[in-house]
């Protein structure tokens, strides 16, 4: 069993508060990312799950035994860093080798399990190389490889595929998800891109100023943000959100009128890019075209609607001229409100 338990974890520096308390059960095999801006708290709560960091507050059990007075190297948990750390001066072998000798196995035992470890990342024929003769794909294959040669209870990684290029990082996004179900180790993964984010997870926790935003499943979150920060973190391009006063059914704001129903009151009305369509005849909102952008399969139109900017995911042909008026509809059954002060979800 390796579940994950933070009871009211919490961390200080100082007078400063890297992450309030957080409460979070993690499953047995379940892959759950840590989500959120530069800042957020997601690394220190890695680094006191690994056992790096020591927390001010709250308790850590892994597999249902309390942790925080264990050393890292006694918690049974292997980590892949962003910089993936190898030895320049071993072969690759000898680096996917290296827990295992720690360990004190014998090299007859280490060499058996040091080649099932590289064939699953695909690695088998470079085991004589040094990292600086791969690519950089390579290296965090051999990175991964290490973290798995000893099959630990728990995966921490840290953003493992930031280094990569936009191309190779969807490649080993799919084979890092890939290998996780297969080896079904509780994994923990630290990012801060949100499609990242969303391909991997089985759950999403967002953190945003040292606190929990919103916990749930990628689908869950996209569908229903719990705020105005979730809604504009989740989703490429974000999700509109047009502030107004809602009164009888009449949603006003600076670029005109539109019937909603909800609560009156003074809120943000979401409304994701996918969602908008250019109308045939009478539509919502009223705008000019900023800007109009071929995609391939779709258009993206920023079009202004008084003070906001309105993204709009259109059709390949939907295309307009800059500075042309346009009238756009929304998708009435799939709209989100959000208090204009507390910025939490309405309906
Ligand atoms: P990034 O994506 O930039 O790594 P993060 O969400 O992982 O960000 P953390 O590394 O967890 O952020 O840091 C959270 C906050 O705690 C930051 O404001 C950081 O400056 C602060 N912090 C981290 N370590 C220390 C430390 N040893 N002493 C003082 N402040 C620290």
């Amino acid at each position: 069993m390796a579940t994950v338990e933070l009871q009211n974890l919490g961390k200080t520096f100082g007078e400063f508060t890297a992450l309030e308390s957080l409460d979070l059960a993690i499953d047995d095999g379940e892959f759950l990312v840590l989500l959120g801006p530069s800042g957020c708290g997601k690394s220190t709560t890695m680094r006191m799950v690994a056992g790096l960091e020591e927390p001010t507050q709250g308790d850590i059990l892994i597999g249902g035994e309390r942790v925080n007075d264990k050393p890292a190297r006694d918690r049974d948990l292997a980590m892949v860093f962003q910089n993936y750390a190898l030895y320049p001066h071993m072969t690759v072998g000898e680096n996917i080798g290296y827990p295992l000798k720690i360990a004190g196995l014998s090299k007859s035992d280490r060499q058996e399990r040091v080649r099932a470890a590289a064939a699953k990342v695909e690695m088998e024929q470079l085991l004589t190389r040094r990292p600086a003769e791969l690519s950089g794909g390579q290296r965090q294959r051999v990175a991964l490889a290490r973290a798995i040669v000893r099959t630990p209870r728990l995966f921490l990684m840290d953003e493992p595929l930031s280094n990569l290029d936009a191309k190779l990082r969807t490649v080993m996004r799919a084979e890092l998800k890939h290998l996780q179900k297969e080896l079904a180790t509780t994994t923990i993964y630290v990012t801060h891109d949100q499609v990242e984010a969303m391909t991997l997870a089985d759950r999403i926790v967002i953190l945003n100023d040292a606190c929990i935003q919103q916990v749930g499943t990628p689908a869950e979150i996209y569908a229903r943000p719990a705020n105005t920060f979730v809604a504009g973190f989740i989703g490429s391009p974000p999700m509109n959100l047009i502030r107004g006063t809602l009164k009888d059914g009449t949603f006003t704001h600076s670029g005109g009128a539109l019937q909603l129903n909800g609560p009156d009151g003074e809120m943000y009305l979401g409304i994701r890019p996918e969602d908008v369509t250019v109308a045939g005849g009478s539509g919502d909102l009223q705008g000019t075209v900023y800007s109009s952008e071929l995609l391939g399969d779709s258009t993206l139109l920023n079009v202004h609607v008084g003070e906001a900017l309105v993204a709009a995911k259109v059709g390949p042909d939907d295309g307009r001229v800059m500075d042309s008026d346009i009238t756009l509809a929304i998708n009435h059954g799939k709209l989100h409100l959000f208090d204009a002060h507390s910025g939490e979800r309405l309906s």
